[in-house]
């Protein structure tokens, strides 16, 4: 396929590599259109340290000539949202979709970085996840940092990034030396009712484990069902150890599939 290194150029190419995965491995898939999102490296990055990890890396520290950010957002079927609303646990296909997104947008973060070095670029790529601290469960690439400063989404109560296209799916990001411009793909301030001073928290009464509210998230909590889930479930006996999922709070919620906040 051919592409000019523009904003739409990827676009267009994470639609297709999207749209062709589910051929490629042989399933119906479990991905609806990604959402693709650009912004220059500025100093409002300085900030990550502050705002995500302390340890949180620049975009420079991936490559110091990088001129650009680039984050995706790959949302899920709404099928499979739905068959993970039932029950307090995850279902098999709500672990499978996760272990294959991972690896989804793995490949498709190195063919847009090979697009880019082909075109001149070099570019510069972490891991969709795992990238983390296991003991203070902090990322030093955070994704849905960097995805809030692209303007892919905004935060969500339950510490999701809300976009367009909701927040049940996955984030991946690169850097790059092209100069791409700004490309938002969010137009409100928040995206979460509730930020927005509306009534909701319907993420909040669905945790098994009270890991939210109105004002927090103990993380430890949280991690600790992903942990569970995994040693509990006859159906993720074969699926990878690190298949640290629930997702109860991004299913069927009002910001699932779409930003509540864009249409009130
Ligand atoms: S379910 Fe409601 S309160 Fe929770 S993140 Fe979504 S919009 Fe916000
Ligand atoms: S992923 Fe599960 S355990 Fe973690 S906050 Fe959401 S509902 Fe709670």
């Amino acid at each position: 396929m051919m592409i000019n290194i523009s904003i739409q150029g990827l676009r267009d190419f994470a639609e297709e590599y999207v749209a062709t995965e589910p051929d490629r491995i042989g399933t119906e898939g479990w991905w609806q259109t990604p959402l693709l999102a650009s912004t220059p490296i500025d100093e409002r990055f300085d900030i990550l340290p502050q705002v995500a990890f302390n340890e949180h890396l620049h975009p420079q520290d991936l490559l110091p000539s990088a001129k650009s950010l680039i984050v995706f957002f790959v949302p899920f079927k709404r099928e499979l949202v739905k068959e993970n609303k039932k029950g307090e646990r995850p279902c098999r296909n709500w672990g499978l979709a996760y272990v294959h997104t991972n690896d989804l947008i793995n490949r498709l973060s190195q063919e847009l970085e090979k697009l880019l070095i082909a075109e001149g670029f070099k570019s510069g790529l972490t891991p969709a996840t795992h990238n983390f601290d296991e003991n203070i469960l902090m990322a030093r690439w955070s994704h849905k940092h960097l995805a809030y400063l692209a303007n892919l989404g905004r935060f969500g109560t339950h510490h999701m990034l809300i976009t367009p296209a909701g927040c049940a799916g996955r984030l991946g990001s690169l850097v790059t030396e092209a100069d791409l411009g700004a490309h938002p793909v969010i137009d409100t301030d928040e995206a979460c009712l509730l930020k927005a001073g509306k009534k909701c928290g319907k993420c909040i009464e669905s945790c098994p484990v009270d890991a939210l509210d109105e004002n927090g998230f103990e993380r430890h909590k949280c991690w600790n069902r992903l942990n569970e889930n995994r040693d509990v479930l006859d159906s993720f006996s074969d699926l990878p150890k690190t298949t640290h999922v629930c997702g109860k709070c991004a299913a069927l919620m009002p910001c699932s599939f779409m930003n509540p906040v864009a249409k009130l």
